[in-house]
């Protein structure tokens, strides 16, 4: 059994692009060959799952669950069973990291180093790449730090996890279409749409009245945001057709409050007996409908499947047109 947690419990983020001073990107060439050119891994097509957003919104937090879930399924194969992935009610949460306070973190694209290896029903054995983000909007230099770090976790993943508090804002919708725009112009255009599934998250819903909890609640929601009609603003429609062409499938889901100690309690470690029921079951929920076998989506561009090695290139290609 020792071994086995050992063995569950490789894996570290590791920063691939960082932001400089200067607001300049680098991207860490050595640490990402390292993880995507193993022999294992690099001739697989890839399925990478990003999550961006703005600053202490609970990403990070979102991603250690995540990570529970990959280990638990593709290296357990617990799939499907039931809910033990979730892991036992009084262990720390670990990962990606993750705290209370506000003090800054660098902005830039965490990866996860440890790769994972899936078998999609059709036989093809697939690698899924986790991918955290990290940025502030504090100032007009940090928003475009953020819409370099958005539009690049954008291009280089194949569901972007877009986490947001409370609600759907309409300035939520105004940086979406500033961050696609910037990662659009990366791309050719091949008529097709540039980007695949864009997953809207919002955290701590508190009109479950309105819409409910969940992937219902949440499409209604989306939906209402979304709607085009004649009596809006020539622009607000714009913002709506944008949106929707860069995306190939756009759905969202809503999530309860966690409680008060993940939101307030500075010594709270992730421990699951401290964090509400509800919230706990909507990860439950939640988690298995982006990662599941059935629900992987492949990375495409330009309608090609990307194999591990081949992300390697796009992301020095990437980093290149965001750079100088
Ligand atoms: P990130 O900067 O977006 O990666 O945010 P973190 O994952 O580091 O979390 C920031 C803080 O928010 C931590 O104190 C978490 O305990 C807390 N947190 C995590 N998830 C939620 C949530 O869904 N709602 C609220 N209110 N707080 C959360
Ligand atoms: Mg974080």
């Amino acid at each position: 059994m020792a071994e086995v947690q050992d063995a569950i419990n490789v894996g570290k983020p590791v920063p691939i692009v960082l932001a400089e001073e200067d607001h300049q990107f680098i991207l860490d060439e050595e640490a990402l060959e390292s993880i995507l050119l193993k022999d294992d891994i690099k001739d697989r097509n890839v399925v990478v799952v990003s999550v961006a957003g703005s600053y202490r919104k609970g990403k990070s937090f979102l991603m250690d669950f995540f990570l529970r879930y990959m280990k638990a399924t593709y290296h357990l194969n617990l799939i499907n069973e039931d809910a033990h992935w979730i892991g036992s009610d009084d262990k720390p949460l670990d990962g990606f990291t993750w705290r209370g306070g506000s003090d800054r973190d660098t902005t830039g694209i965490l990866m996860w180093s440890e790769v994972f290896k899936a078998t999609l029903e059709d036989g093809e054995k697939v690698a899924i790449i986790l991918l955290d983000t990290q940025g502030t909007f504090d100032s007009e230099s940090t928003v475009k730090d953020c819409a370099t770090v958005f539009a690049l976790s954008t291009l280089l993943s194949s569901i972007q996890i877009y986490n947001l508090k409370f609600n759907i804002q309409e300035d939520d919708l105004q940086h979406l279409q500033l961050f696609t725009e910037y990662g659009r112009l990366a791309l050719e255009d091949t008529g097709t749409k540039p980007f695949q599934k864009l997953q809207f998250l919002v955290r701590d819903w508190s009109f479950p009245y309105e819409a409910e909890y969940g992937a219902e609640g949440g499409q209604k929601i989306l939906n209402k945001r979304l709607q085009i009609s004649d009596k809006q603003h020539p622009e607000l429609q714009s913002l709506r057709k944008h949106i929707k062409s860069c995306f190939s499938d756009i759905s969202c889901y809503l999530m309860p409050h966690p409680g008060l100690n993940v939101a307030t309690n500075p010594n709270f470690d992730g421990k699951l007996s401290e964090i509400e029921p509800e919230f706990k079951q909507n990860l439950i929920t939640m988690i298995p409908m982006l990662l599941r076998p059935d629900k992987l989506i492949l990375k495409e561009i330009g309608g090609q499947k990307i194999k591990a090695k081949e992300l390697v290139q796009y992301f020095k290609a990437y980093i290149k047109l965001f750079t100088g």
